[in-house]
């Protein structure tokens, strides 16, 4: 075992901000991001047989199946030494949870704590429609999911499917919940604050 592992979990609905504070975190620690939204939109963009079955439940607001997500989290692991990894929208079900705490038991390599980015849901919604927005401004193409209906639809999944993560890590210790609203700043402060 590895003394300089550091596995790190962010948790939080679809807008809270996990993608931009796990990018900074990852950059000033040492750490590797794992945000299976951007692996699989890159799957997606390239049209490998991942992002093929991938693309139309994204676009969707649905979940892409556990089996495809564990393996990619499997092979993004293997050989890492240190394990020092930041993971951003995984795991997301119950079932890739308890996958991920078995991987994360044969490296010898536990997780370190589970920020919960909280941020009311109109917020949310509105935030999200905002990026679509703002990337159309800048003339880039907008993520496909980036409009209301389906920030709902991923805010009821999140609701119905990961938010039991949140006790699965809390009756594990590892859980602290940081206020969401504020600038990108002010929560990376109290992120820092609540790791040790
Ligand atoms: P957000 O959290 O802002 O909705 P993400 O970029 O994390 O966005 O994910 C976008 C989409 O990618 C999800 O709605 C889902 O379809 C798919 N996805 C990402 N991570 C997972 C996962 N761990 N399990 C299943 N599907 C996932």
């Amino acid at each position: 075992m590895t003394h300089n592992n550091k596995v790190v979990i962010f948790l939080g609905p679809p807008g809270a901000g996990k993608g931009t504070q796990a990018a900074r975190l990852a950059q000033e620690h040492q750490l590797v991001q794992l945000s299976t939204g951007d692996i699989l939109r890159d799957h997606v963009a390239r049209g490998t047989e991942l992002g093929l079955k991938a693309g139309p439940l994204m676009e969707a607001g649905q979940l892409v199946p556990d089996d495809l997500l564990i393996a990619l989290i499997r092979d993004r692991l293997a050989d890492m030494e240190p394990v020092r990894v930041i993971f951003d929208g995984f795991p997301r079900t119950q079932a890739q949870a308890e996958a991920l705490d078995l991987l994360l038991e044969e490296l010898g390599a536990p997780v370190s704590a589970v920020p919960l980015l909280e941020v009311p849901d109109q917020v949310l919604i509105d935030r999200i429609v905002e990026r679509g927005r703002q990337a159309v401004a800048e003339g880039r193409a907008p993520r496909a999911d980036d409009n209301e209906e389906t920030a709902r639809k991923r805010q009821l999944v999140y609701r119905e499917q990961t938010q039991p993560l949140i006790d699965h890590y809390a009756r594990r210790g590892h859980l602290y919940t940081v206020d969401g609203l504020g600038t990108p700043d002010e929560v990376y402060e109290r992120i820092l604050s609540g790791l040790h």
